[in-house]
């Protein structure tokens, strides 16, 4: 099984609440942590999908609309483009 083609921020965004219940195939795991590793954005997604799962005490119950995702992979897309500081 060739697992070389890389996730997009898109995939990440809709794996992210499985990635955190740890019901993410193995495979797709290490894609997940691959793509986290290169992307900064991602990990600030990451870590704000955990602190929300914190205040609740677990996962929020409705899906993130997709609306909210489009609007997340543009501030992702202007992360990007933002200089370094
Ligand atoms: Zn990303």
């Amino acid at each position: 099984m060739a697992a070389s083609n890389e996730m997009s921020c898109q995939e990440l965004v809709e794996l992210v609440t499985g990635y955190l219940e740890a019901a993410l195939p193995e495979a797709d795991r290490r894609r997940f942590e691959e793509h986290l590793a290169e992307c900064p954005p991602c990990r600030a997604y990451l870590g704000q999908m955990r602190q929300t799962i914190g205040a609740l005490g677990r996962l929020p119950r409705e899906s993130i609309s997709d609306d909210a995702k489009r609007g997340l992979l543009d501030v992702f897309r202007d992360w990007k483009k933002r200089p370094p500081t």
